[in-house]
């Protein structure tokens, strides 16, 4: 039994149609992925059991979707304008440029030697456009480098058209954009990527305790959906660490890198959970201000609205602080795929690769195969249970008669769909089908008009 590294996953990513090199055909993007067939399934289904989970399942949580092109302002007074960078350095000699942070001391340069480096300078991460058919610095807009700031600037729209008493929160899944400067690790590290992003809103004083609820909330989602506890730990910043506006914030680190070596190396982080004061509401309110780390200050002379809360029993406008949960899309997917990744030799030496996913990340339910394609009845019988099945609305279900059954099971495995049902000669006198389970390979036979609630069961849907 073996498990994944980030390179194993590469190769099924492909194989299977998880993920493709962004603009493949014309040489690459460096820094994009484009979801597959399958990615895209994965990748919509974790977007479903986050906002289910945190939004649905919860009394005191509102979506949101906000736009990704945002006014230069939006980011001149949350401080990304100024301070939103990594630090850079060139190589004299090979002229290739790293994130200061990231150099590995041991690598050689290519023009031989260790590569001489340029003092480190800060490079902004945002990408900046222009908006409309002029182009001056006038029209400058950036691509939101997070989510968050869609959500602090839409604060009283949602606090006043849902009446909303804090403590709530407001949620949203949507693109983000940084300019690394070396992206790398496959999904682990792009320049166009994904977020599901909390603002939990609450009264000063009452952000402690809520920072701790929502950390051991999102550990629990983690676990809930199949990752194993030994390969998700707790990075508590140290005070060095943190942003300066921070108070506290809690890093969740997946096990990205199994084979380093040093093993507290092996972990990076998959979300952070932040506890940001009051800090963001106060730099974009009408009469803030921009508070950077070195003392110095930017009036706000450009909101039109004061985003404060009115507290009814104590009589005062106030401004809530934030615990902030914030992962990205495409890194939690690298996470459920590697942690479900898992290559078997079976008896008689024969290997199989299996991604065991929970049922709901699995892109496909059921498979359905035909015993011989060549056999119309059989073949139509599979497409109607297909058929049936996908009717449900809730069982993503795939005709599959790309291959000989190993060959179909094989791929089916790699691919994680929980079951496989066989049509075969026997099916079409006694009207019953065989289901193969991913995990245990047992097999047994079920009547067809059985199917629906059978799988419903098994799946826990
Ligand atoms: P890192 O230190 O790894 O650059 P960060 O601390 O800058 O990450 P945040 O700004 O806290 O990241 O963003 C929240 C989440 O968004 C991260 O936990 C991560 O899952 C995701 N994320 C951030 N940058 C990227 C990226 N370039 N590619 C993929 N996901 C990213």
């Amino acid at each position: 039994m073996a498990g994944a590294t980030i390179d194993k996953i590469v190769s099924l990513c492909k194989r299977r149609g998880f993920l493709f090199q962004g603009s493949e055909l014309y040489g690459g993007l460096q820094g994009t992925w484009d979801y597959g067939p399958m990615g895209v399934e994965l990748k919509n289904n974790v977007k479903r059991i986050w906002w289910r989970s945190n939004v649905y399942e919860r009394d005191d949580m509102e979506g949101l979707d906000a736009a990704i092109l945002m006014n230069r302002l939006v980011l001149k007074y949350s401080g990304h304008e100024d301070t939103f960078s990594d630090p850079l350095v060139d190589c004299r000699k090979c002229k290739k440029r790293f994130r200061a942070d990231q150099v590995d001391a041991t690598e050689k340069c290519a023009e031989g030697g260790p590569h001489d480096f340029t003092e480190p300078r800060p490079f902004n991460l945002m990408f900046r456009t222009t908006v409309g058919p002029v182009a001056t610095d006038d029209d400058i807009a950036y691509l939101r480098p997070e989510t968050a700031q869609g959500i602090f600037v839409n604060f009283k729209n949602v606090l006043d058209s849902t009446n909303r008493k804090l403590p709530f929160g407001i949620a949203q899944i949507g693109k983000a954009y940084r300019n690394e400067i070396t992206p790398k690790n496959f999904i682990f590290r792009v320049r166009e990527f994904e977020q599901m992003e909390i603002e939990y809103f609450v009264k000063p004083g009452d952000d402690e305790q809520t920072h701790g609820q929502w950390i051991a909330d999102r550990v629990a989602w983690y676990h809930r959906y199949g990752i194993r506890p030994e390969n998700l730990r707790q990075h508590v910043q140290a005070s060095d660490e943190l942003a300066h506006y921070a108070k506290a914030c809690t890093d969740l680190l997946y096990r990205f890198f199994p084979e380093r070596e040093d093993e507290d190396k092996q972990y990076e982080e998959v979300e952070g959970i932040a506890n940001r004061t009051d800090f963001d509401l106060t730099c974009h309110t009408k009469g803030g201000a921009l508070r950077f780390a070195d003392g110095r200050e930017v009036p706000n002379e450009h909101a039109v609205m004061k985003q404060t809360y009115f507290d009814d029993a104590a009589k005062v406008h106030l401004t809530p602080y934030v615990i902030e949960p914030s992962g990205g899309v495409d890194r939690i997917t690298l996470a459920f795929l590697m942690d479900a990744y898992e290559e078997q030799t079976l008896e008689g030496g024969k290997q199989r690769t299996v991604l065991h996913l929970h049922p709901e990340l699995a892109p496909v339910k059921v498979a359905v195969i035909p015993l011989a394609r060549n056999k119309p009845e059989m073949v139509a019988l599979a497409k109607q249970i297909k058929k049936d099945l996908q009717g449900t609305g809730q069982l993503r279900t795939m005709f599959d008669d790309s291959g000989n059954i190993g060959k179909c099971y094989a791929r089916q495995d790699e691919i994680g769909t929980p079951f496989c049902v066989t049509v075969d000669h026997q099916s079409l006198e006694d009207n019953e089908v065989t289901i193969r389970d991913r995990d245990s390979m047992q097999q047994e036979r079920v009547p067809v008009d059985r199917l629906k609630s059978y799988f419903f069961e098994r799946l826990g849907l």
